[in-house]
């Protein structure tokens, strides 16, 4: 880090300044220039000792040079394949999670999963416990859509997804599905993210809608830090002030996640789009960007669904983006190969 003081600062301050780096024991250097006097520092800092320095008398500001994460980047390792089992795994080649937004009914569900499976989509998602912005909006079938939707997957030899929204069904989710789904809007539930890095279960974690990249990828930092390696990160857009789609989704991101972190990286065109038409396209981009999967919402009758049927794909739209997708993949292999 540099801290950054004015040149004329009092020595008073100035000695005060290197006092509290000694004690902390921190090497640094003095440079006056015109203006400033400049404290290049060496050593290990958190956001803390940062934080202390910038509320120092004198100090006109401090500039961290590290990142604020470590574990998530490859100067931790260079590559992570998160393995589901059964061949499913996510950082090797390209892997397409499918389903509906939410399960509904079994005879729903079991006729998504049937088509999916079909295709040869090898992993079924499905709300359970949906976070709704309106409390009268359908709120998901809670441990009965969990049991459903595993009961499905198996009869299919799919895995599953499902989203978590509190604590304190951590167990059902552990017990009932293959990788836990951390949605947006708890992305900075750390209490949440604590619980779920004591365990070696995958987790797909999604960006908020407001969150930086670096806020994302700090939450991410809480799963490693905590010992759950098996994470992978989901890009699916910020909120922006343009209507027409419903999030805007920042597809230059993937390359950038590819290229900091070892982690597993898919995309969510479904929630980051929101305008089924658009879908496909957006989902196929992924394979060019080197995204290592996509999750797609699929309804068989999306103006009957209970949650989010405008952006959900039907069977027909799906098999035609999932060949094409297939086609990218092969050309993509090709490509890395030369
Ligand atoms: C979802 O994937 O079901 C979902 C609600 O998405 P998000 O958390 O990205 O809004
Ligand atoms: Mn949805």
């Amino acid at each position: 880090m540099i801290i950054v003081l004015n040149k004329g600062i009092e020595q008073k301050l100035l000695r005060n300044v290197t006092k509290v780096l000694r004690t902390n024991g921190f090497s640094y250097s003095i440079l006056k220039g015109a203006k400033y006097v400049l404290i290049p520092v060496i050593g290990d800092f958190t956001t803390e000792d940062v934080g202390r320095f910038r509320a120092l008398p004198g100090v006109k500001k401090v500039l961290r040079i590290s990142d604020p994460y470590y574990f998530v980047t490859k100067e931790y390792r260079e590559h992570t394949v998160v393995d589901i089992g059964d061949g499913v795994r996510f950082g090797e080649g390209f892997t397409v999670i499918a389903g509906p937004c939410s399960v509904e009914s079994e005879e729903s569900i079991m006729t998504i999963a049937s088509f999916l499976s079909e295709q040869g989509v090898r992993v079924l998602r499905g709300g359970t416990f949906k976070l709704r912005s309106s409390p009268y909006s359908f709120q998901g079938m809670g441990i009965e859509g969990l049991r459903l939707l595993r009961a499905v997957a198996q009869k299919f030899g799919m895995k599953t997804v499902s989203e978590i929204s509190d604590i304190r069904t951590l167990d059902r989710f552990l017990e009932y599905v293959d990788i836990v789904q951390i949605g947006a809007r708890n992305m900075q539930n750390y209490a949440l993210l604590k619980e779920l890095s004591k365990t070696n279960k995958p987790v797909m974690i999604k960006r908020s809608p407001a969150a930086t990249i670096e806020e994302f990828l700090l939450s991410a930092e809480y799963l490693l830090n905590g010992g759950n390696e098996q994470i992978i990160l989901c890009e699916r857009g910020v909120r922006s002030f343009d209507s027409v789609f419903r999030n805007d989704i920042n597809m230059a991101a993937i390359p950038h996640y590819k290229h900091l972190s070892h982690l597993p990286v898919i995309v969510d065109p479904s929630h980051g789009v929101g305008v089924s038409r658009y879908i496909p396209a957006v989902a196929e981009s992924a394979v060019t960007l080197g995204a290592d999967g996509v999750m797609i919402e699929i309804h068989n009758d999306p103006p009957a669904a209970l949650s989010d049927g405008f952006q959900a794909l039907v069977p027909e739209e799906f098999s035609r983006m999932y060949r094409r997708i297939n086609r990218l993949v092969a050309f993509r292999n090709e490509a890395d190969d030369e």
